[in-house]
């Protein structure tokens, strides 16, 4: 039985890469200082696999920025506007690539970078293909060849990893009318067998063509292009092994699309699809093939120890009806989604040594893996790898850090009315026009004001005790007062604390309540070279004491305005942490829903009127397959209601979300019933608000009159101009006037020049109305 590794993480356990990346984009070192790193990071990465013992090693799973982008060169999908970066004499890639990556602004040039979206349900963004009627590919980069020889010369006979020719059409967009992607493969294929043939040919004995399209909904005209695809490649490539590697879900009705491939091996992930397995077991056609089955039991894209004796079962299970010889072990999907290495968590006071022998990170999961297929041959009842696993399981499951019988049974106890205001909307937006007395077209922000370099070392100097909590919380105030008096002057309606004292929306919060835990290095790619450190939610959640009412409270009596108290949402807390395995989410975000909710009870009492929770992320958290959005939305949208019901009527509860798509799940969006919505729409001109007025929406609503994403400041008439087709759409009444998000990444100047001219664009409406 085969071990293998879909990827390992390749930003480097200190975020190497990342440095160097950055370094060689402000000139700091030149392409072969980064080069050299890069290198240096894929050697390491090797050795520890194969001092791991996993028998195929994967290589091209390393990436400077993004893999997608990888293919993109492979092939030679090369947008027109980079075109006149490509100079026949030299060799301009690297240039290429990361022009495509971030744009290029140099030499008189502007080209704009390409789209960034998310890869599936992940928290990672890839940049998306751009095809056009008439696309042509032609290789444009040999580094998957390069890569495969630099290992062999390491003596590492690698498996190869590239996107497969599918699921690199489906992640790509149409930027013409006028065609179909999936029309573009039988000129994508030569491209591939092209590159296939020339592995064979150096030596390659498998290669893995990773196709999580396999997990989506797809036409049937997609499915056949799956069967074409590996049809024509398996007759040109031979002898050359072929695995496919599906993860992220189940099959489902994929499933006989999947088994009937031509190829040699399938991957499948046990850890979100195990119910396909029985289905393969019991495929007459798959079991009389000679097709491997690789089980992807370890999970790819979390932080548990793997239960060993779940996993056995899986493996022991696909062995008697297959063989030993055709089942394959491996984590569920790339390691790219876990952190590097847990022995790097060393400091006691951050991670327990109880809670840490729980948990897995990249290196620690391919012990597993070799364990697993170790393990199978053995009477493991008797194994001390497998004794101590399910030491650590046996652990976790009765460990009264995570077990809180008060907080399960509150739980239990929620009841429908719990999910309920007192009154319907329109009474809530009466009573509330009485107490708030806002002008017509209020305006406001979202809350968090430039981060400067000082606030952020004030955050640090707390840290590392250079000053005291006295010390630090005067300042904090200092900031506050000073934003305070900024917005009066500007003359913004509704004014915000500014989050000074956040160093993340997320982080933040997860610091305050139990149930949380952090890591020192515990990075995970996000995109090109940002990297994310998700809290680790282990254990049932509580809030020991109210978490933000101090400084809303303060910020209230220094003002004669409205302050609005600034709170994030469970399922935005959720989204953005690493989440425990052992109950449903929706429990878990049940959990944070309540501790959020007796926030939001308590700042009303503190004397706070207006409330904002924001959900950034429910749309991010939605399901691959839209058989199981709604069951999604529900609890999703339940779990914001359960955060936001416990107050009064005159209680304004707002909401905010950045994401500029709503069209599909807008009655979602408005179950949630918050008082007042602000989204993010200044990008796509007001367009998304038609969703919003298609579905009558009826509660208040701040469509962002700017992008805060750039540092150029808006000028009156265009934000006038964008308040007006608003207006087509929104009753005057319900129309509230802010940025479209944060603005934590901006600086002073351009803030408030922008700011001075977003308050007078409400202002000449209100004179037009
Ligand atoms: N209140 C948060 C802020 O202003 C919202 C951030 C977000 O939407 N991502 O930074
Ligand atoms: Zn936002």
């Amino acid at each position: 039985m085969l071990s293998h590794s879909l990827g390992y993480p390749r930003v480097g356990s200190q975020r190497e890469l990342k440095k160097a990346n950055e370094q060689f984009w402000s000139g700091k070192i030149n392409r072969e200082e980064l080069q050299k790193v890069a290198r240096k990071i894929r050697h390491q990465n090797w050795e520890i696999q194969r001092n791991a013992g996993i028998d195929l090693i994967p290589s091209n799973d390393f990436s400077l920025y993004d893999q997608v982008l990888d293919t993109s060169l492979m092939v030679g999908a090369i947008p027109e506007r980079y075109h006149q970066l490509i100079d026949g004499k030299s060799n301009r890639e690297l240039d290429i690539y990361f022009a495509m990556a971030r744009g290029y602004q140099q030499n008189g040039l502007d080209i704009k970078a390409m789209e960034m979206t998310k890869w599936f349900d992940t928290n990672y963004h890839y940049l998306v293909p751009e095809f056009t009627r008439n696309q042509m590919f032609s290789r444009y980069s040999d580094k998957v060849l390069l890569e495969f020889e630099d290992a062999l010369q390491k003596g590492i006979k690698t498996k190869p990893v590239l996107i497969g020719p599918v699921t690199y059409l489906l992640l790509g967009k149409e930027k013409e009318d006028g065609f179909d992607k999936m029309d573009l493969l039988d000129t994508l294929l030569p491209e591939y067998i092209s590159i296939l043939k020339e592995l064979s040919s150096r030596g390659a004995e498998w290669v893995q063509l990773d196709e999580p399209g396999l997990v989506l909904d797809l036409s049937h005209k997609q499915k056949l292009a799956f069967q074409s695809a590996y049809e024509q490649i398996r007759e040109a490539v031979q002898p050359l092994k072929i695995l496919v590697a599906t993860y992220f879900g189940a099959l489902e009705d994929n499933l006989s699309t999947a088994t009937g491939l031509c190829i040699d091996a399938l991957h499948i992930d046990l850890t979100r699809g195990a119910e396909s397995l029985p289905v393969i077991l019991s495929d007459e056609d798959f079991v009389l093939s000679f097709k491997k089955l690789s089980l992807g039991v370890v999970d790819g894209r979390n932080i548990w120890k793997n239960d060993y004796q779940k996993s056995l079962e899986f493996i022991n299970r696909a062995i008697e009806v297959l063989g030993e010889n055709r089942v394959m072990v491996a984590p569920s999907c790339s390691l790219l989604h876990s952190p590097h290495d847990l022995d790097l968590e060393t400091n006691e006071n951050v991670l327990t040594g109880e809670i840490k022998n729980w948990m897995a990170f990249a290196k620690q999961k391919l012990n597993e893996v070799s364990h697993l297929a170790r393990l199978v041959r053995t009477d493991w009842e008797l194994e001390e790898d497998f004794i101590n696993n399910q030491n650590a399981i046996a652990s976790r499951k009765n460990s009264s850090l995570i077990h809180k019988p008060e907080v399960k049974k509150r739980a239990e106890s929620i009841v429908d009315a719990d999910f309920e205001r007192v009154s319907a909307f329109s009474a809530r937006q009466m009573l509330q026009l009485e107490k708030l007395e806002l002008p017509l077209f209020p305006s406001t922000t979202i809350g968090s004001f430039p981060q400067t370099d000082e606030v952020r070392k004030l955050r640090s100097d707390l840290k590392k005790n250079v000053i005291t909590i006295d010390q630090y919380e005067d300042r904090i105030r200092e900031e506050i007062i000073s934003s305070l008096r900024w917005q009066e002057d500007l003359g913004i309606d509704v004014l915000v604390h500014g989050e000074f004292e956040r160093n993340d929306m997320v982080e933040y919060f997860g610091e305050s309540l139990s149930g949380f835990v952090f890591t020192q290095n515990g990075w995970v790619q996000s995109y090109g070279s940002r990297c994310v450190k998700p809290p680790i939610i282990f254990g049932d959640v509580e809030r020991p004491e109210p978490m933000t009412v101090k400084w809303s409270a303060f910020a209230q009596a220094n003002s004669e305005k409205l302050v609005k108290g600034m709170l994030t949402g469970p399922v935005t807390i959720l989204q953005w942490s690493f989440v425990r395995d052992d109950q449903p989410r929706k429990d878990t975000a049940f959990q944070i829903g309540l501790a959020i909710r007796d926030e939001v009870v308590d700042l009303e009492k503190a004397g706070i009127k207006v409330i904002q929770i924001d959900e950034p992320a429910i749309r991010e958290g939605l399901p691959l397959r839209k058989s199981a959005w709604q069951n999604y939305l529900k609890w999703a949208v339940d779990a914001f209601r359960l955060s936001a019901a416990g107050v009064a009527d005159q209680t304004q509860i707002h909401t905010h979300m950045c994401y500029s798509e709503f069209n599909d799940i807008i009655d979602s969006i408005a179950a949630m019933d918050a008082d007042v919505i602000t989204i993010e729409t200044s990008r796509s001109q007001m367009e998304l608000l038609d969703a919003f007025s298609a579905f009558n929406y009826p509660n208040e609503i701040g469509p962002g009159v700017y992008d805060i994403h750039s540092p150029r400041v808006p000028t009156v008439d265009e934000m006038v101009t964008l308040l007006e087709k608003a207006l087509k759409v929104i009753p005057a009444r319900n129309l509230w006037v802010n940025p479209d998000c944060g603005l934590k990444t901006r600086k002073w100047p351009e803030t408030e020049a922008a700011l001075r001219n977003m308050i007078s664009a409400a202002n000449l409406l209100r004179e037009s109305v």
